[in-house]
């Protein structure tokens, strides 16, 4: 685990100009060795109280995917692809997206009556529908088409994270060819991932555990603020999720959003990156991390360092994360 403390000296006006020290840490990921700089002491991501029950009473009455108007504004599937035209599973309803984003992009819904959906009030029922109904469009469309080997399972949740609609969802994209992440993931390697694996549950500090067959952790060298990654040995890709490690993954992140909702944040992305299903020694992966809240003058969390040098600036430690997210995975 690659980390260097870099420390700066400066005259400061709050001690009449004399000399003060600061420090930052810069981290290195053990998978694709993208750094990251640990800012302490300064307050990047500010928690919020805003009320979205406005906002969301403003949308939604123009809203596109709130029931009934969803089954009649939204797009359906190719019947070679899926006879029903759109999959559902309880509440959640997937259909295809109506811009393409990818070969094969979709959308689904958590439910068509959940417009408004605070994280504090996410469940794994709702989750892993959700995940479940991804998952068989993933497997619909490998069937169709060999070429779409490379798959994602993806959130913007809310505005900041780049959503255009309040209406809470997930997407997915299926494509030929991968993301330039996908790519880096891809070309990890068997042995660096079960590395990183063993090296953070020997460590313990940013392990926060288990649901049996989805191991989680706090990221070593996070890429957005509270950065949290999921691992499923043994698969490779979403279309091999068997339908109790959708389960499991829908519990795990479900718990982890009631987190973010606790620490006050309400805006998310969300990654589950896959490799083709035939990539030997991929490790199936996930990263959650939090964004700024919606609310008047509030700031990106995305600045030059993000956007241009790919390298996060994160406050807070992914090993404190560590701390409060295994209480929520024992709870
Ligand atoms: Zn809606």
């Amino acid at each position: 685990m690659r980390r260097r403390v870099l420390t700066s000296e400066i005259l400061h006006p709050a001690v009449g100009f004399q000399a003060q020290r600061g420090q930052v840490e810069v981290r290195w990921d053990p998978l694709t060795g993208h750094s990251a700089r640990l800012v302490s002491a300064a307050r990047l991501l500010p928690a919020s109280d805003f009320d979205l029950s406005a906002l969301a009473a403003e949308t939604q009455a123009s809203c596109f995917f709130c029931g009934p108007r969803v089954l009649e504004v939204t797009p359906r599937l190719l019947p070679a692809i899926h006879p029903e035209g759109r999959i559902r599973r309880n509440q959640a309803l997937l259909f295809p997206n109506i811009l393409t984003y990818s070969q094969y992009s979709s959308v689904s819904i958590y439910s068509p009556d959940l417009h408004f959906l605070p994280l504090e009030r996410m469940t794994a029922r709702l989750v892993a529908d959700n995940l479940a109904v991804q998952v068989e469009f993933v497997q619909a469309v490998m069937r169709f088409d060999d070429e779409a080997s490379w798959a994602s399972i993806n959130a913007n949740h809310m505005l900041p994270s780049g959503s255009s609609l309040f209406h809470p969802h997930v997407q997915s994209s299926v494509d030929p060819v991968p993301s330039t992440m996908q790519r880096l993931l891809a070309d990890v390697g068997a042995d660096l991932f079960d590395d990183y694996l063993e090296t953070e549950i020997r460590l313990g500090e940013r392990y926060v555990g288990s649901t049996g067959s989805v191991e989680w952790l706090a990221s070593f060298a996070p890429q957005g603020f509270n950065e949290l990654r999921a691992l499923v040995p043994g698969i490779a890709s979403p279309s091999q999720l068997q339908p109790e490690q959708i389960e499991e993954l829908g519990e795990g992140i479900a718990r982890m959003l009631n987190l973010y909702g606790e620490l006050g944040y309400q805006s998310f992305n969300m990654a589950i990156f896959g490799a083709p299903p035939t990539q030997d020694g991929y490790v199936l992966n996930l990263r959650l991390v939090c964004r700024s809240n919606v609310q008047p003058l509030y700031r990106s969390d995305v600045t030059y360092f993000e956007r241009l040098h790919w390298q996060a600036m994160v406050d807070g430690s992914p090993e404190e994360l560590a701390e409060r997210a295994r209480d929520r995975l024992r709870s």
